[in-house]
């Protein structure tokens, strides 16, 4: 990172790759658990689901180059071993071992509350090490886990309504 660049990253840049580098063990899960789901799902609105499934599986993608590319930035490395996602995971892995399209729902829409909640005091901590550009990747990657939360909760609305 430049000199400039440095200087308005904050006090805390080391803490702050920390945080960077949780987040992306827990984006990594999360793109495989929604991948993994779109693959098996069955049940009501299976089409719908699927195509949400791996929207989001690709918006966790992206979250983790933005995640990356920033830890990259601040002179840090992205972890390297998937043996890392589980450890350093806040939101962790919940296997989706029952293929039903409600029962996915539910288990993915835990996840993005889990994920909001961290991202949400992510920003906290960020605002205080005054890192805006840390903090403007954090608080959009906040807005796609709200969306995605809607969204889930949304179809979960729409398969009990048909029954
Ligand atoms: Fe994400
Ligand atoms: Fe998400
Ligand atoms: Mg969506």
């Amino acid at each position: 990172m430049g000199t400039k660049a440095r200087e308005i990253a904050g006090p805390n840049v080391k803490e702050t790759v920390e945080l960077l580098n949780r987040a992306l063990a827990d984006e990594w899960l999360a793109y495989y658990q929604y991948w993994v789901g779109a693959q098996i799902a069955h049940g009501p609105l299976r089409p719908d689901v699927q195509k949400e499934l791996n929207e989001h599986a690709a918006d966790e993608f992206k979250h983790a180059n933005m995640l990356a590319k920033r830890i990259i930035e601040l002179g840090g490395e992205p972890l390297n071993d998937p043996k890392d996602w589980v450890k350093n995971s806040t939101c962790g892995y919940d296997a989706p071992t029952n293929p039903s399209t409600i029962k996915l729902l539910q288990q993915n829409i835990k996840g993005e509350q889990w994920a909001i909640g961290v991202y949400n005091d992510m920003l906290k901590k960020i605002m205080i090490s005054r890192d805006p550009v840390t903090y403007h990747i954090i608080r959009k990657i906040l807005e796609d886990e709200i969306g995605h939360e809607q969204d889930l909760e949304d179809l979960l609305v729409d398969i009990k309504a048909s029954r």
